[in-house]
């Protein structure tokens, strides 16, 4: 779906994607990155992201789902690419014959799983071994079962390769008690099974701000971070090196002078206090500018300028200070003069996490690259 006349657009600085990278990796010289660009790159597009963070140096890429990394492949993305999900065992015979890499979420996946790939194939299947230290999603909790599946891999040595050993956070955002628990528990099971793998890994952007010198692992999950937003849920000057790489802008689509005591949009909940100048913009929930953003603020010419009335699907309205030719650029996300709308701003408004935010901007909007990487 392309469309030419929305005048909505999401624009994706490649540099900061690239920048951002670097920052992890100045952090952790030691360790290898993966870019984790499920759900469409966190919704920024894939075909803006990958390039960038490969001309970075990242080793490979995370994904949630078999289709989202056979996207990736169709790009001629030739690296790495992990599913972080339990994949159906009906997937596992693409992923062996495309050298995609899965995760092992149980003992019992790896037989059903077993009953689908090919021993005549090339490639054998490369495995990740998720851990459950607490994060109470995927993955072995118990060290027997652990010792079964890594014998069972070793039997099937024709079919399955061992590649790595990972475990999720709960609670690295936080850097809490609970985030330690994991994160020794996580360290008690690899030593006790002792088997060394290519990729070992657990931390996610938060636990790579966080703890740059353990070198435990090898190899961070990198989210959130490379899109330029800080993966604490505290203000820490850890975060202030991060570039924003999303900005979200549109246009007036219309304007006028209403009265005092005229009313804006569904359910009428605004009432014009004085006459005053209302613009709309061709923008709504449909688009991903959720609903509950009602009185959010977005940028006109360097200023803030307040949503007033309901958000309809596919417009809204804002109240500015004067009129503005049609056409004017409204600014949602990012920055205006020397104003800037955060992602984190937005969340925090809306009462979730940036995550959802970005996640939620539909494919209405076209995704446009700038400051290019090549
Ligand atoms: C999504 C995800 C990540 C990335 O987390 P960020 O907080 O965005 O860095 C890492 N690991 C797993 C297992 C994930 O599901």
């Amino acid at each position: 779906m392309k469309f030419d006349f929305i005048p909505s657009t999401i624009y994706i600085n490649q540099q900061a994607i690239y920048q951002n990278i670097k920052y992890f990796q100045h952090l952790h010289p030691q360790k290898k990155i993966l870019a984790v660009v499920k759900a469409d790159a966190y919704g920024h597009g894939v075909h803006n992201v990958c390039s960038p963070a490969l001309a970075a140096g990242v080793n490979g890429f995370c994904v949630a789902y078999v289709d989202e990394a056979l996207v990736l492949r169709k790009m001629g993305i030739n690296t790495l690419i992990l599913v972080l999900g339990a994949s159906l065992p009906e997937s596992v015979s693409v992923a062996q014959k495309e050298g995609i890499s899965l995760t092992a979420p149980s003992f019992n996946w790896l037989q059903e799983s077993l009953k689908y790939l090919d021993p005549n194939c090339l490639n054998r299947l490369k495995v990740h071994i998720a851990l459950d230290t607490g994060m109470g999603r995927i993955g072995f909790t118990d060290l027997e079962e652990l010792r079964r599946a890594i014998n069972f891999i070793n039997q099937h040595q024709q079919i399955f390769e061992l590649e790595g050993l990972f475990t999720h956070f709960a609670t690295a955002d936080e850097n809490d008690v609970y985030y330690q628990y994991q994160e020794t528990k996580f360290k008690e099971l690899i030593t006790q099974i002792n088997e060394p793998v290519k990729y070992l890994h657990c931390e996610n952007s938060a636990a790579g701000l966080l703890e740059p010198e353990d070198n435990f692992t090898n190899t961070i999950r990198l989210g959130i971070g490379m899109y330029g937003v800080s993966p604490l849920n505290f203000s820490s000057d850890l975060a202030t090196h991060l570039h924003p790489v999303m900005s979200l802008k549109s246009k007036i689509s219309f304007i006028k002078k209403i009265k005092k005591g005229s009313k804006i949009s569904y359910g009428a909940t605004y009432t014009a206090p004085k006459d005053e100048w209302i613009a709309t913009v061709s923008i709504g929930y449909a688009d991903g500018w959720l609903r509950r953003l009602q009185g959010f603020k977005v940028l006109v010419d360097g200023q803030y300028c307040s949503n007033v009335g309901r958000i309809t699907m596919d417009q809204l309205m804002i109240k500015v200070p004067h009129y503005y030719p049609i056409g004017t650029p409204v600014t949602f996300l990012g920055k205006d003069g020397d104003q800037e709308i955060t992602a984190t701003e937005i969340a925090d408004y809306a009462q979730t996490i940036p995550y959802e935010i970005f996640t939620c901007f539909s494919k209405r909007l076209p995704r446009v690259a700038i400051n290019l990487i090549n």
